[in-house]
């Protein structure tokens, strides 16, 4: 089955002449620039009228590009074909091998070549986690180089909106006298590199600019490079286009996108109309999920401090506070599994409303890519914050059977800035009790008693824990 697409990658590699045929086997005017015959033949695929008579034409228009080509590519690199028959029958036979090979190879030649033109579609995009994909308005289409010998190619595509399409827009638009339109469905323009990661990632090509029906497009601003000599890059983002669109059906809109040519480098363009999930959404989303279960933060927190090597820390601390803001979290949540390495969660409202606007998201805590479908609340967490802990506790410590004391404000007077990590990059590493082969540090801590810890989930108001003395014990070296 040939889609709209491949078809349209096939035209894409006629040269004129195979334009023309085709034209004339419409019935179309086929005079004009190359381009314009280009943009008739792709109305043609994109109209009503594309049946399975212009498919097969494409299909042999095609197949003589390929044709073509072979046999160009054959004269050019100067290795006749040759067979290597076997040395039976005479000359004859041998030139019959060689013409029989010959074929073959071009027949060959011919199929890599027409499955390349057909398989080598743009990959499909990263889903975004604030965009609800409604329809697909132009499909994701390579930008193709006019002209070689030039560094900035400009490449031009008329995109035709449905009435359906253009109601959905202006149905929900919000329109009010003196506030900029806002656009809760809108089309959406993306960019994309072909790479080996599968779905690909927002990319923008360098030099890059898009002009929507003769308008720029407003783009993310550059970013200053961080070496020197280095242009600045956009950082590339999904580009809402909508209010450059002609809202009217049949009216044909332009899209105009110059960028620049890089040796290997091929990018892909897309336009989806989308409508805006807003973070509330998203966050009621997140609460009907099942939790990361407390049995598992356990697990973790046990694995961490019962370690089977010298590296387990003795103690491990849990911030109250999201690492997002500086108050408490109400709404404690990690990525799973992508965060399971660390038992520190962030607020889930908090992150939500911060990452809003972004197109890929990283744990505030460990600094990984993280997907909004790994979004959980975290079981242990929320029920250490039911229990009862003082408005003012900001940390705990966590044992390793899964209970949990509040670092005493003594303590926190107590303790220097820099003599207290917390779990932090997925890594336990607060050692409070240190190594005694320890030897380029000489003033080291030691937390005792360990204190009475509070059981989860409490089954009746924990007894204030005995508060833990620090012990300060200078080495001298
Ligand atoms: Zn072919
Ligand atoms: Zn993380």
């Amino acid at each position: 089955m040939m889609t709209p697409t491949d078809a349209k990658v096939m035209i894409n590699n006629f040269r004129v002449s195979e334009l023309q045929m085709f034209l004339a086997f419409v019935g179309l005017n086929k005079i004009g620039r190359k381009e314009d015959l280009l943009t008739r033949a792709f109305q043609v695929v994109d109209g009503r009228n594309f049946n399975d008579r212009i498919k097969s034409k494409i299909r042999e228009l095609h197949d003589s590009v390929c044709a073509n080509n072979i046999a160009n590519m054959n004269i050019s690199n100067g290795i006749p074909l040759r067979g290597i028959a076997p040395n039976l029958g005479g000359p004859r036979a041998q030139t019959f091998y060689s013409a029989a090979l010959q074929t073959r190879q071009q027949e060959m030649g011919i199929a890599a070549q027409h499955q390349m033109a057909v398989q080598d579609k743009p990959q499909k995009m990263i889903g975004l986690p604030f965009f609800e994909v409604l329809e697909s308005v132009h499909p994701p289409t390579f930008l193709q180089a006019n002209n070689p010998a030039v560094k900035i190619q400009e490449s031009k595509y008329q995109v035709t909106l449905k009435a359906e399409t253009i109601n959905r827009i202006t149905e929900v638009r919000d329109i009010r006298p003196g506030v900029l339109v806002d656009y809760p469905v809108q089309l959406l323009l993306r960019f994309s590199q072909k790479t080996q990661v599968d779905p690909a990632p927002d990319a923008f090509p360098t030099h890059f600019n898009v002009k929507f029906n003769g308008k720029a497009v407003q783009l993310p601003q550059p970013v200053p490079a961080h070496r020197q000599g280095m242009e600045p890059k956009r950082p590339p983002k999904p580009v809402n286009i909508t209010s450059n669109a002609r809202l009217a059906p049949l009216v044909p809109n332009l899209l105009e996108i110059s960028w620049g040519l890089e040796l290997g480098k091929k990018y892909a363009f897309q336009i989806e109309l989308v409508r805006k999930i807003m973070p509330d959404e998203l966050l009621n989303v997140v609460k009907k999920r099942s939790v990361i279960s407390k049995d598992l933060t356990k697990q973790r927190i046990r694995e961490i401090l019962v370690a089977d090597n010298d590296i387990a820390p003795e103690s491990l601390r849990l911030s109250l506070k999201c690492p997002l803001g500086q108050s408490r979290v109400s709404l404690p949540c990690r990525a799973f599994p992508s965060c399971r390495s660390h038992v520190q969660c962030f607020d889930a409202q908090l992150f939500l409303s911060m990452n809003e606007r972004k197109s890929s998201w990283v744990c505030p805590v460990c600094n990984k890519p993280i997907q909004f479908s790994e979004l959980a609340l975290d079981e242990y967490f929320s029920e250490m914050l039911a229990s009862n802990l003082t408005a003012d506790c900001d940390e705990v410590i966590l044992n390793s059977d899964g209970t949990f004391v509040p670092v005493p404000r003594e303590e926190k007077e107590k303790k220097g800035p820099s003599t207290s990590k917390q779990e932090a990059n997925g890594d336990a590493d607060l050692v409070l009790l240190s190594d005694e082969e320890n030897e380029d540090q000489n003033t080291k801590q030691i937390l005792a008693p360990r204190p009475a810890a509070v059981q989860l989930p409490p089954a009746s108001p924990p007894p204030h824990p005995a508060e833990p003395e620090i012990v300060t014990i200078d080495i001298d070296d």
